[in-house]
């Protein structure tokens, strides 16, 4: 049997692939078992942040390959604790836990909530609020956090304690945090599954601002839009908030699976032994793989990836077909005339991997793509969308 017809015998039918098998690449190029080039506009979901294959990326996940693969957490090793300290450098942030994905960043996050709120305000003190249309992962708790009903039906009851409400709607975020319930609020500052759809700068203030008011954590899933992915280490520098967990995965290790939860100085504390953990959390290997690419993401690299955001945006922003143009950085959302899906396939046959987002067509590149590739992928992209 072929690669397609063992996926449809073995493997649980979760995802709607595209028919196409990718065996190698280097950079933003990637070659499918035809032979066939492609440059990826997907980077895996905004995961492989240099790109495939990447020389540097590879040296630092071999070295460490070659000392040790992993030790439990009962032991130190060092590749987690340089992380840990460079993220909290970069970000004024105090401690870190280590996972292996977006939801187990976010399932620490509301863990944190919950037990802070709880010790301050009182058990009855644990509703976490959320935007709809946001995403925030499949597990039962990240899919109650999730405010988007349609992932919630066939799989009740989720975990309780969860609130949503419209991006924007200060007034009911104000009656919601009046109520003496609720623990956290949880933001994406850009929605990336819900069609890389950015907050408004205001309503983020606001909410901010309310949020210290009475006091209630403020945590931002950067899952999707951190390490660089728009321009600045996390999204949430962009609208000059201050918030007190953010978790985060993705790009963070270049391609390995890890997650992280960032704690301010006021919950830095909050978990203590045995209150968390992870038996692959802080892997030695991935843990090397992210500190590669964290060390990259430099204010000059940022401000590379700042460019070529705008660049791409200029090259399609108004064309034909070509509605509009929603992100940040290599984070962008094309709402098209034609459907998405279509311009996506359009965009396969001619070499272009792009990816969908709701109804936009959404592009999120490897942070290093070179610009004569962006140019080209563009021009696809745009002879798709006419
Ligand atoms: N949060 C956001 C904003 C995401 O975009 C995603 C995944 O797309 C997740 C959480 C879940 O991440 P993971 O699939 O690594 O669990």
């Amino acid at each position: 049997m072929n690669t397609f017809e063992l996926d449809a015998k073995y493997i649980a039918g979760t995802y709607r692939r595209f028919p196409l098998e990718i065996v190698s690449g280097k950079g933003s190029l990637v070659t499918d078992a035809q032979g066939k080039e492609y440059i990826d506009m997907g980077s895996g979901i905004a995961v492989t942040s240099f790109g495939v294959a990447d020389d540097v990326w590879i040296n630092a996940v071999e070295a460490q390959l070659h000392r040790v693969q992993h030790m439990s957490n009962l032991y130190y090793t060092a590749p987690c604790a340089h992380l840990a300290q460079r993220l909290c450098e970069k970000t004024g942030m105090s401690k870190v836990f280590f996972s292996n994905s977006g939801a187990e960043s976010n399932e620490c996050a509301i863990k944190v909530a919950r037990k802070w709120a709880a010790e301050h305000h009182g058990p009855g003190c644990s509703t976490i609020v959320t935007l709809k249309n946001s995403f925030h992962g499949r597990t039962l708790t990240t899919l109650a956090a999730t405010g988007q009903e349609h992932y919630h039906e066939l799989f009740q009851p989720l975990t309780p304690g969860f609130a949503h409400i419209d991006a924007g709607d200060l007034d009911t975020l104000r009656t919601q945090c009046e109520s003496g319930t609720v623990a956290a609020v949880l933001i994406e500052c850009i929605q990336g599954e819900g069609g890389v759809v950015p907050l408004d700068p205001a309503f983020a203030t606001g909410l901010e601002a309310l949020v210290r008011e009475k006091d209630i954590l403020l945590l931002i899933d950067e899952v999707q839009t951190g390490n660089g992915r728009t321009g600045k280490m996390y999204a949430y520098m962009h609208y000059g908030l201050h918030p007190d967990v953010v978790s985060t995965a993705k790009g963070l290790a270049g391609g390995l699976p890890m997650g992280a939860t960032l704690l301010s100085e006021k919950v830095a504390n909050v978990l203590s032994f045995g209150d968390h953990g992870s038996t692959f959390g802080g892997n030695p290997v991935a843990a090397a793989g992210a500190l590669s690419v964290v060390n990259r993401l430099t204010d000059d690299f940022l401000s590379e990836v700042t460019e070529k955001g705008c660049l791409l945006r200029q090259l399609l922003e108004g064309q034909p077909g070509i509605s509009s143009v929603s992100g940040l950085g290599l984070m962008l959302g094309l709402k098209t005339e034609k459907p998405a899906s279509e311009v996506v396939s359009a965009c396969m046959e001619h070499g272009v991997l792009c990816l969908t987002a709701k109804d936009k067509v959404r592009l999120l590149p490897a942070l290093n793509i070179p610009t004569d590739l962006l140019r080209k992928a563009a021009e696809v992209i745009l002879e798709a969308c006419k």
